[in-house]
């Protein structure tokens, strides 16, 4: 079972997936929890690149080392896990490039994402989660001290806008793959809403 959790900054991504990990534990189930860009060791070298490298990227040159980081992730870890029967938890996905390097970069989402399915052979997660949060509140969410800070305070809050947007096409273009929640609600809330969805695929 793949699973992935997608969601602006400060959404609620990386709790919820700790949460969904220890519920499935306790059910007896074998989990690996990742995410991108980093789940690797390739991976981390390429999120260090990628997020704080000084400089410019061009945004074809950054969908590619996202698409390279996927590629490595996919075919080293996530399908070996899934081979074994385990339970693939993973923090974003090609849903974060369409929204992040599609539509916030302003390249072809359509682009993007075929890029993503030729790097992981086409691999597509069973549940999407998606965590739906106006930008301005994620922001505000953020501790100060994570690195990302610098990065989110350089971006406008357009782009922002932007992938969330994308983020709920992507979902209206899929539901059968997505939950999408509102973020704001209690992290309980969501945590149960989470849950049953995941009850219903486990059978
Ligand atoms: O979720 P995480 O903290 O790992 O994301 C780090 C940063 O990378 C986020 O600020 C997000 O905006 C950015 N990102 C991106 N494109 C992706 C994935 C993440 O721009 N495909
Ligand atoms: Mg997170």
């Amino acid at each position: 079972l793949f699973i992935t959790l997608e969601g602006g900054d400060g959404s609620g991504k990386t709790t919820q997936m700790a949460a969904l990990a220890a519920w499935l534990q306790e059910r007896g189930r074998t989990v690996v929890q990742t995410r991108e860009p980093g789940g690797t060791d390739l991976g981390v070298e390429l999120r260090e690149i990628i997020l704080h490298r000084r400089g410019y990227i061009a945004p074809r040159a950054e969908a590619l080392l996202y698409a390279a980081d996927r590629a490595h992730h996919i075919a080293t870890l996530v399908r070996p896990a899934l081979a074994r029967g385990e339970v693939v938890l993973q923090d974003r996905y090609l849903d974060s490039s369409v929204a992040y390097q599609g539509a916030g970069r302003v390249l072809e989402p359509g682009e993007v994402r075929d890029i993503s399915l030729w790097a992981t052979e086409g691999l597509l997660p069973d549940l999407t989660v998606l965590l739906d949060l106006d930008p301005a509140v994620g922001r505000a969410r953020l501790d100060s001290s994570r690195t990302r800070y610098d990065r989110l305070e350089a971006e406008q809050s357009e782009f922002h806008e932007r992938v969330r947007d994308a983020y709920r096409a992507l979902a209206d273009a899929e539901p059968a793959r997505f939950l999408v929640l509102e973020a704001s609600r209690p992290v309980d809330e969501l945590q149960a809403s989470i849950r049953d969805r995941v009850s219903a695929l486990l059978g």
